[in-house]
């Protein structure tokens, strides 16, 4: 198959894209938080070939990206209160709300469960290829099943050119971490996945969140879990990653004794200095945590490299935006953090 290419700002774009989708094709969207492996939402085989395409295994639903909050009502019932209230604050944004799934949307797309995922992403063009569509666009992350994340079109074609009908590029990805993750389902609210819009921001139009054992720990791949993505090996390089936490100064003290050829250091802008002589990858700067988040996946993507031994990383602390950083760093590492505070 040729994978078609064409920029976000091309005027043929929404209806091409639109076309292939309505037609049940593959095609790979930019939003704000990464790029998407769109296909029609509704369309059982169309959903089949996302799943096929990534590698996805069959019990991680997806989510159904809508064009205005108002089409909740086509795919969810029984939505509350607090739904509309959170979409009336961050849609168009970076969250996803589970809420209970109307007959209308395929097993295939929520992976069996009674409840679907659905946001309103923050990108003109993607909304405008969902309204032509006239369907919602069920797209989990484009990378391949696993990989870190894809953040421009370019890690879409890297992943994906010759096995999907279509790449909308739209530049680099603002957020660059994949969205907040509410589910509204229970009697409190809880927090799945952290994301752009943080978990203080929830609590304050919310007024409660119970943040899920799978944010903050690894979880058994055998476990029945609320969020079943999040069982699986996510967003890791090939090699392996150790998470540095500690001062600067203890931090760089311990890269340095243990590092040996083959290995990397991915720190903040800030610390380039300290490891002049390693070859650092710098991610954003410790200083605005919305680069670090924009930047991540770039960086574990170039760090994806069979010749990488062992990734030396260093990780923001604090709450907001950095939670998510944490999270999809701590994922990476499959929650290996050594205490350079503490370790001799
Ligand atoms: P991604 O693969 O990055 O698109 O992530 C989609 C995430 O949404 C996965 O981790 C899913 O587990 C989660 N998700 C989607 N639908 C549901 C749902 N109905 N209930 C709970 N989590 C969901
Ligand atoms: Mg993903």
């Amino acid at each position: 198959m040729k994978t078609r290419y064409l920029s976000a700002d091309d005027p043929k774009t929404p209806e091409i894209a639109a076309q292939i989708l309505q037609k049940g094709g593959l095609v790979a969207i930019p939003t704000e938080t990464v790029y998407g492996l769109g296909a029609n939402g509704l369309d059982e085989h169309a959903v089949a070939k996302i799943f096929e395409a990534k590698g996805r295994p069959q019990d991680n639903p997806l989510i159904l990206h809508v064009a205005e909050a108002a089409d909740m009502e086509k795919f969810c019932h029984s939505i509350p209160e607090a739904a509309w209230l959170l979409a009336e604050k961050f849609w168009p944004g970076p969250l996803t709300m589970v809420l209970p799934a109307k007959p209308t949307v395929p097993r295939r797309t929520t992976a069996g469960l009674s409840t679907v995922a659905v946001r309103c992403p923050d990108c003109a063009v993607t909304r405008q290829i969902i309204r032509l569509a006239g369907v919602p666009v069920a797209a989990p992350s484009a990378n391949i099943s696993g990989k870190p994340s894809t953040t421009t079109a370019q890690h879409v074609l890297h992943d994906h050119d010759g096995r999907i009908d279509m790449i909308v590029d739209g530049g680099s990805c603002r957020v660059g971490v994949e969205s907040t993750i509410v589910d509204l389902t229970e009697e409190r609210p809880r927090l799945l996945r952290p994301g752009g819009i943080t978990p203080e921001q929830l609590l304050q139009v919310l007024g409660d969140l119970i943040v899920d054992k799978a944010v903050t720990a690894q979880i058994d791949q055998d476990a029945v879990v609320k969020a079943p993505g999040m069982k699986y090996k996510h967003y890791a390089p090939q090699s392996e990653v150790v998470i540095v936490a500690g001062s600067r100064e203890k931090a760089a003290a311990y890269i340095h004794r243990c590092f040996v050829p083959g290995d990397r250091v991915l720190c903040f802008e800030e610390e380039l200095p300290l490891y002049e002589s390693f070859a650092p990858l710098a991610y954003g700067r410790e200083a605005d945590v919305n680069t670090l988040s924009a930047g991540l996946f770039a960086a574990l993507r170039e760090l994806d490299d069979p010749a990488v031994r062992k990734v030396y990383a260093r990780c923001p602390e604090g709450g907001g935006v950095a939670y998510a950083v944490q999270n999809r760093l701590k994922k990476a590492a499959a929650f290996q953090i050594v205490d350079a505070e503490v370790e001799v």
